[in-house]
């Protein structure tokens, strides 16, 4: 789960780390009212959605007088901000965080995450702040400092020092930095964080060392014990089908492909993309209706995939073990009568009561007109999605098949 900057910099502020003073506002009003509560003659202002790139996509702006707070931040809340990590559709701000503007001396880059090859947490720093670290990491490796953190003595401040020393700090900020670095890591470790990035911690012009930038990750299976950062979730970040996916407890990842994909346990959900892929075609979404599944689940699952725009075609790929298979078809039934569609459905279901799963699914496809495809194997199931998203009719599935009909001689 990713925070804003305002909710970071909340946690932060908490654990000492120097960050500027500042509020968030949703009103221009709100946001004249925030600087005038601050001291100083300069502000900035920057629009709070989860994506990096603001800078450049004109979402932070320095200003100097409480008319251009005003003029701007009501040009700002609102706007449709469209930056490198938003993808083309852009994100709206409906917020944007008032700050005492800073005097800049130098930038740095200073990250915490979790580095799956080691199995331990690194931190990564480099004097090129305010860039995007993979391209300094491309262009400019050496000026990337790297470090793993020792579980049992955590950041300690020789290794903060040790980091400072390897961007090349002057030697008066080694200290400075070492506390910083310190604290980071124990607002990090006490969140359960996958990743907390300053980009760009600066030097300002009286020497101090201070937080600009904060994005934070929170990872997900710990929420239950971290009630506060889960009352922080922002859904209106989230697609719809994030939201729903949310609410009915189903793991779902939205991607950028246009097979929806409906399957039963991670393991398969996975082996289903990487099938989808193989075949050359693109799933848009990773969907896990989970081992205890019941037909209420089964058929908001299914609405989700249903309301996605950008799916062409449904791929049902189950394995009825404790969900029995009848149970998902009479799912996928109800929520295409609640939510029409003539979209094709390519079903391959295996499993407990498959006959059954399979007897009711024709029958109500017959019943509702709905272009269900039926499959025996995962690569068949796979290869006539693929083809029917890229738009290529088959023969074979302007009828359903059914494998007892197909064997009778009934369809080809
Ligand atoms: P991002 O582009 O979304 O990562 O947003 P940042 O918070 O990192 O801001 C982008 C850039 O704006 C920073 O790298 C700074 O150069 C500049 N900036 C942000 N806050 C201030 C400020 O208080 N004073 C000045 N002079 N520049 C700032
Ligand atoms: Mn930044």
């Amino acid at each position: 789960m990713n925070l804003h900057e305002f909710q970071a910099k909340g946690l932060l502020r908490t654990y000492g780390v120097p960050v500027p003073d500042g509020g968030v506002a949703s009103t221009a009003s709100d946001a004249l009212r925030v600087a005038k509560e601050l001291k100083g003659e300069a502000w900035v202002l920057k629009v709070q959605v989860h994506a990096g790139g603001r800078g450049k996509a004109g979402g932070v702006k320095v200003v100097k007088s409480f008319s251009e707070v005003y003029d701007e931040a009501t040009q700002m809340i609102g706007m449709k901000i469209v930056t490198k990590q938003t993808g083309p559709e852009g994100k709206i701000a409906r917020r944007i965080l008032v700050e005492q503007a800073t005097d800049i001396k130098k930038e740095i880059y200073l990250s915490f995450l979790v580095d799956r090859d080691s199995e331990q947490c690194m931190i990564i720093a480099s004097a090129e702040g305010g860039m995007e670290i993979e391209e300094v990491a491309k262009n400019n490796p050496t000026a990337v400092v790297k470090e793993l953190i020792n579980p049992v003595t955590g950041m300690g401040l020789f290794l903060g020092r040790k980091i400072a020393k390897g961007i090349g700090l002057d030697s008066s900020l080694l200290n400075k930095f070492a506390d910083v670095a310190h604290k980071l890591y124990e607002c990090f470790i006490d969140h359960d964080c996958m990743m907390l990035e300053i980009n760009p911690l600066v030097v300002t012009g009286d020497g101090d060392i201070l937080c600009l930038d904060a994005k934070m990750a929170v990872d997900e299976n710990a929420l239950y014990r971290h009630s506060k950062i889960e009352e922080m979730k922002d859904y209106g970040e989230l697609e719809p089908q994030e939201v729903r996916a949310s609410i009915f407890d189903l793991s779902y990842v939205s991607m950028d492909g246009n097979i929806g994909c409906m399957v039963n346990g991670a393991g398969l959900a996975m082996a289903t993309m990487d099938i989808i892929k193989s075949f050359n075609g693109e799933p848009a979404n990773f969907l896990d209706v989970g081992g205890g599944a019941d037909v209420n689940k089964v058929r908001e699952a299914f609405k989700i995939i249903l309301t996605d725009p950008k799916v062409k075609v449904i791929f049902v790929n189950i394995f009825g073990g404790i969900v029995r298979c009848d149970l998902i078809a009479k799912g996928v039934l109800t929520a295409s009568d609640e939510v029409p569609s003539d979209r094709h459905i390519v079903v391959r279901l295996d499993g407990t009561n498959v006959e059954e799963g399979r007897r009711i699914l024709n029958e109500g496809a017959e019943k509702s007109g709905l272009n269900i495809v039926t499959c025996d194997t995962m690569a068949d199931a796979a290869q006539k999605a693929v083809r029917l998203a890229a738009g290529e009719p088959l023969e074979e599935v302007k009828k359903s098949p059914t494998k007892s009909a197909a064997r009778k001689g009934g369809a080809k």
